[in-house]
C-alpha cells in the first residue's frame, strides 16, 4: 500500500511535469469536478475545520462541508490550508554564472531558466501567489505562468521601484509621472524606498512632501504602495496614506499603533532574509551593495527585526502580512520566515498561517478571490504532513500544492523530503 501511494505520488509529479500543457489545458475546463478530503481543514480565516470535504469546479471552490460519495484526493492524515501567499519575493533574482550574486535584472536565457526554476520552487513549496516589488523582468514570467505555460505561483509585480535619493528623486510632479509610467508597463502596485538599507543605517531618502505625492498618485492609479521603511519613515509612509510597510524596523510602539489606527499593513522579516544572506555569505559578498561592514550589520539588526515583530503581535489591530523578501538562495524555502516568526518572536501559529492566507489576500486586495477555503473562491489549496498549530516545522513538508483547481503536486507522505533547498 505505502509503495503503491508512493508510486502513484511520483507519477502525478512526472505527468505534472512531462505532459504539463496538456494536463493544465485539460484541468482548466469548466466541467472539471474534484472533490478533497479533510480530516483537518484550516480555512484561512482562523477556523479550523474537522472531516470536511472541498469541492472544486474548474478553477473554483463550489462547496466546503461534510459529505459522501466518491473522493479524488484523500488529504485526510494531512492538514489542509489555502496556498500561501508570499507579499514580498524577489522571484528574479538569481545567482550568476560564476554563482556570484546577479542581482534581479538579469535577461539573458540563463537567467530566464533560473528564474522559472525560481517560480517552479516557489510553487512547490506551496506558495501559489507572490509579490515581487519588483523588476521589470517579473512581467514575461508573470504572463507566462498566468498562461499556463510555467508551473509557479500568481505573480504581482511593482515593475520597476521608485528609488529615494533626497532632491535628486525628482519633484512631485516627476514622481508622480513615475508612478502612472510603471502603470503603463503593467505594474499591479508600486514599490517605494523611503529609506536607505539597514546595513548603511536606514535614513529617510524622501521627503514627507515626495512620499504623499507618490503614494497618492499610486492611489488614483488604483494601485496599492509598498514602502520600504525604517525608523522614521515608517511614520511619515502612514501619514502618506500608503498601503503597506516593508520591514519596518526600529519602528517605534507609537508608530506601530499609528499603523493599526490607519490600517497601513506591516510586513517585517524575522529571518529568513537575514539567515539567507549569512549562509550565501561568499556568493553576495563584493558584488554590488554587499561589503563586509554591511555583513557584519546584518548580524546585529536579526534581534532588531524579532524585537519589531515581537512587538507589532502585541499592538492590538495591527495587520501583519507574511512577506519573506526572498532573494537569490531563498526561493522555495520562503516558509522559514513562518518558523522564525513563530519560533523567535511569539507570533502565534494559527495567526502565521492567517498572515499568509485570508490577511495576505486582503492586503493585495484579492481577499474575494484568494486566501480563504470557501465557495466562490480559487481553489488555491495546499496541504502538510504535519499540524503547524503544534509543530511548526511542518511548513517545510508541503505534501499537495493544487493552484486554480489545478493539482501540481501530490507527494505520498512517505516520499516527503524535507527539503533542503532545491535553489542551484
Ligand atoms: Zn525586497
Amino acid at each position: 500500500m505505502r509503495s503503491a501511494r508512493a508510486i502513484f505520488g511520483f507519477l502525478s509529479f512526472v505527468a505534472a511535469c512531462a505532459l504539463a500543457p496538456e494536463v493544465w489545458s485539460q484541468s482548466r475546463a469548466p466541467s472539471q469536478h474534484i472533490v478533497i478530503a479533510a480530516s483537518t481543514l484550516l480555512d484561512g480565516k482562523g477556523r479550523v475545520l474537522r472531516d470536511t470535504r472541498i469541492v472544486i469546479e474548474g478553477s473554483r471552490i463550489v462547496a466546503v462541508g461534510p459529505g459522501s460519495g466518491p473522493v479524488d484526493y484523500d488529504l485526510r492524515g494531512l492538514t489542509v490550508l489555502p496556498g500561501w501567499i508570499d507579499a514580498h519575493a524577489h522571484i528574479t533574482w538569481n545567482f550568476g554564472p560564476d554563482g556570484k550574486n546577479a542581482g534581479m535584472n538579469g535577461t539573458n536565457a540563463e537567467t530566464a531558466y533560473q528564474s522559472a526554476s525560481n517560480a517552479f520552487v516557489t510553487l512547490m513549496a506551496g506558495f501559489t501567489t507572490i509579490q515581487s516589488p519588483g523588476s521589470p523582468t517579473d512581467i514575461p514570467l508573470r504572463d507566462a505562468i498566468a498562461k499556463g505555460l510555467l508551473p509557479g505561483p500568481r505573480i504581482l509585480t511593482a515593475v520597476d521601484p521608485l528609488f529615494g535619493r533626497g532632491e535628486q528623486t525628482g519633484t512631485e510632479e516627476e514622481i508622480r509621472t513615475f508612478v502612472r509610467k510603471q502603470k503603463e508597463a503593467g505594474a499591479d502596485l508600486i514599490k517605494i524606498f523611503a529609506s536607505q538599507s539597514i546595513r548603511q543605517g536606514g535614513g529617510m531618502t524622501l521627503s514627507q512632501e515626495q512620499l504623499n505625492a507618490a503614494c497618492d498618485e499610486a492611489k488614483k492609479q488604483g494601485l496599492r504602495t509598498l514602502v520600504h521603511a525604517y525608523k522614521g519613515a515608517v511614520r511619515a509612509a502612514t501619514l502618506a496614506g500608503c498601503t503597506q510597510i516593508e520591514h519596518g524596523t526600529l519602528a517605534t510602539d507609537d508608530d506601530l499603533q499609528l499603523m493599526a489606527a490607519r490600517g497601513t499593513y506591516l510586513d517585517p522579516q524575522a529571518g529568513l532574509v537575514i539567515e539567507n544572506y549569512l549562509q550565501n555569505k561568499d556568493k553576495y559578498l563584493g558584488t554590488s551593495g554587499y561589503t563586509p561592514e554591511g555583513f557584519a550589520a546584518m548580524e546585529k539588526i536579526l534581534p532588531l527585526e524579532h524585537e519589531l515583530v515581537q512587538h507589532a503581535v502585541k499592538i492590538p489591530g495591527l495587520k501583519v502580512v507574511f512577506g519573506t523578501d526572498a532573494v537569490a538562495g531563498a526561493h522555495g524555502r520562503n516558509a522559514e520566515e513562518f518558523i522564525d516568526r513563530v519560533r523567535d518572536c511569539g507570533v502565534d501559529p494559527l495567526a502565521a498561517m492567517v498572515s499568509a492566507n485570508s490577511l495576505g489576500a486582503e492586503a493585495l486586495g484579492l481577499g474575494d478571490r484568494i486566501g480563504s477555503i470557501a465557495p466562490g473562491l480559487q481553489a488555491d489549496i495546499i496541504a502538510l504532513d504535519g499540524d503547524p498549530l503544534k509543530d511548526i516545522t511542518a511548513v517545510r513538508r508541503v505534501a499537495f500544492v493544487m493552484k486554480e483547481g489545478v493539482v501540481f503536486k501530490n507527494a505520498a507522505r512517505s516520499a516527503i523530503p524535507s527539503y533542503s533547498g532545491v535553489q542551484p
